[in-house]
């Protein structure tokens, strides 16, 4: 079953250039999100996804602040909430209230928080529910916590593609 790894000093390397990388495509008006779905270079090792349709995708974050960190992906391109269809945000609830189900029932999470930010020069409207598990601290400190490494999901995708699909 998926876990959260510390990053070793390799691995936080990599998140570094990433991170450096994702900025440098922001400031000069690239959004990555866009650039990644057409030419799969931003980020390689962003992991398969659990559910995909004509206009969202949503995946584990590679590099979470909790187990079953999810992103939601819109398939075209908003800078952020402002600019979104609200039947697509109506479809996104819809989904979102599936994984925020399975998060809970599958992998033991009691309550799941919801953000959205989207913020920089250019950036894709994107959604990230971050679980919460007993016996962790309430509030609003879950949102920035130290972000790991995501190993050993792939049975853990099947598992959510398929009660997704059912
Ligand atoms: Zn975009």
């Amino acid at each position: 079953m998926l876990k959260v790894n510390e990053m070793n000093a390799e691995e936080k390397r990599i998140e570094m250039r990433l991170k450096n990388k994702v900025g440098i495509l922001q400031e000069e008006g690239t959004c990555p999100t866009c650039r990644n779905f057409e030419f799969d270079d931003v980020y390689p090792n962003d992991g398969r996804a659990f559910y995909e349709d004509d206009k969202i995708i949503c995946l584990f974050e590679q590099y979470p602040r909790a187990v079953g960190h999810t992103i939601i992906l819109t398939k075209e391109h908003y800078e952020d909430i402002s600019e979104m269809p609200i039947e697509l945000g109506t479809h996104i609830l819809s989904v979102t209230q599936k994984i925020i189900n399975l998060l809970k029932e599958k992998l033991g999470a009691e309550k799941v928080y919801m953000c959205t930010m989207c913020d920089g020069k250019r950036n894709h409207l994107h959604f990230q529910l971050l679980p919460r598990f007993k016996g962790e601290t309430i509030g609003s400190k879950n949102f920035v916590r130290e972000r790991g490494i995501l190993k050993d999901y792939e049975e853990t995708v099947q598992l959510f593609e398929g009660c997704m699909k059912a």
